[in-house]
C-alpha cells in the first residue's frame, strides 16, 4: 500500500499535534476505575475459555491486527514479534489477547488473578513514547493510537508489567519505510474505550457479572465509589489491596486476601512474562526525560518527513 504525499503531510500535522511535553492534566486520575477481586475469581474453572477473557476477545475482534506476510524485519533488527499464528493463545498477553488469567499456587491454594493494563494515574507508556501516540483519557485509560504507532516498544519498557505487545508487519511504517522504520504497532487493553465513553462498562466486566450475579470478581464504577468500597472492604475484611500506590497509584485495584508479596514471589519462581511486583516504583522521573522524548520524537519524524517527502516530490515529478 502506498501513500500520497498530502497523506502523509496529515498523518505527520497529528503526530505533531499529540507530540508535546507532557502536561500536567495527563496525571489526573481519572473518572473511573475497576476492582479484581481475587477472593471471588475462580478462573471459571467450568469454561473452556474464562469468560471475562472470551468477551474481551469478541468486543475486539476487529481491531486485531491482520499482518502483511512475508514480515521483513526492520535494519538494524534481525527479528520481529509475530503472534498471528498463534492467535488461540490464552494464557498470557498477546496483540490478539488484551486480558488472560494468571494461575499460581500459593502455600496450598490456587489463586487465579486477571491481567490486563492497570490504567496508571500517571502512565509512564504515555510519557514515554516518542510519537505520542499514546494518550491518557479523562475517563482514566491509556490508549494507544494504533494508526500513529510505529512499534518501537518504548511504551513495554517503562511500563513496570510489560503490558503492551507487539505485532510486525502492521501500522503505518508499513506505508513509509517497512525496512527502516518501525517493528509493527503494540497492542494492549484500552478499558473498552468506545463503551465506557457511553457510560457501559467494560465487556470483561459485563461478562463476569453475567456468570456471578450480585459478587462478581471485577466492579466498574465512578472512581470515587470503587476507593470507598476498597476501604471498606479492607477495614472489614482485612483484605490486601494492590494498584493503589504502585507505579505511583493505577486505576485498578485487586482485593485479595493472600498478601501481594506472596501472589508477587509465586509469579516471579513461575517465570511468567507478566510480573507482579509490589515495589513498583513510578519510572516517570528517573528514566524518561521529556525534553529527550520531544527531541527522540522530534527527530524521527523529521528524518521520516524528509525521506517520505523526498519520494513523494520524485514521484510527484514523474507524473508531471
Ligand atoms: S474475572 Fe470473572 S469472568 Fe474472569 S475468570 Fe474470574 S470469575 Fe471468570
Ligand atoms: S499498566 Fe503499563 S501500559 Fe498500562 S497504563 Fe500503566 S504503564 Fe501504561
Ligand atoms: S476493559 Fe475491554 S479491552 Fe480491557 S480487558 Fe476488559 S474487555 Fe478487554
Amino acid at each position: 500500500m502506498s501513500i500520497t504525499r498530502r497523506q502523509f503531510l496529515g498523518l505527520t500535522a497529528i503526530a505533531t499535534t499529540n507530540l508535546v511535553i507532557p502536561k500536567d492534566s495527563e496525571a489526573s486520575e481519572g473518572k473511573y476505575a475497576t476492582i479484581i477481586d481475587l477472593t471471588a475469581c475462580d478462573g471459571c474453572k467450568d469454561e473452556p475459555v474464562p469468560l471475562c477473557v472470551k468477551a474481551c476477545r469478541e468486543y475486539n475482534n476487529d481491531r486485531f491486527p491482520e499482518p502483511q506476510k512475508p514480515i521483513q524485519p526492520y535494519w538494524p533488527r534481525k527479528g520481529y514479534e509475530d503472534w498471528s499464528d498463534k492467535r488461540d493463545r490464552i494464557d498470557t498477553l498477546t496483540p490478539y489477547n488484551w486480558l488472560f488469567v494468571q494461575r499460581i499456587n500459593v502455600d496450598g491454594e490456587d489463586l487465579n488473578i486477571p491481567r490486563r493494563c492497570m490504567h496508571c494515574d500517571n502512565p509512564p507508556c504515555v510519557r514515554g513514547c516518542p510519537f505520542g501516540a499514546l494518550t491518557k483519557q479523562p475517563e482514566g485509560n491509556s490508549v494507544i493510537n494504533d494508526s500513529l504507532c510505529f512499534g518501537g516498544a518504548k511504551c513495554r519498557d517503562v511500563c513496570p508489567w510489560g503490558i503492551p505487545q507487539r505485532q510486525a508487519g502492521v501500522g503505518l511504517y508499513m506505508k513509509l519505510l517497512p525496512k527502516y522504520a518501525g517493528g509493527g504497532v503494540m497492542y494492549k487493553c484500552d478499558l473498552c474505550k468506545d463503551r465506557i465513553v457511553k457510560g457501559q462498562e467494560p465487556a470483561c466486566v459485563g461478562a463476569c457479572k453475567a456468570r456471578l450475579g450480585d459478587r462478581p470478581a471485577m466492579y466498574f464504577g465512578k472512581r470515587d465509589e470503587i476507593l470507598r468500597i476498597v476501604k471498606e472492604r479492607v477495614e472489614k475484611e482485612g483484605l490486601h489491596v494492590y494498584g493503589d500506590v504502585q507505579n505511583g497509584g493505577t486505576s485498578t485495584f485487586y482485593l485479595s486476601a493472600v498478601a501481594f508479596d506472596k501472589i508477587s514471589k509465586a509469579i516471579s519462581e513461575k517465570k511468567d512474562r507478566i510480573p507482579m511486583a509490589t515495589n513498583v516504583k513510578s519510572k516517570l522521573k528517573e528514566d524518561i526525560n521529556p525534553i529527550g522524548k520531544f527531541l527522540i520524537g522530534s527527530t524521527a519524524l523529521t528524518v521520516v518527513a524528509a525521506v517520505v517527502g523526498a519520494i513523494a516530490s520524485k514521484k510527484d515529478r514523474k507524473e508531471e
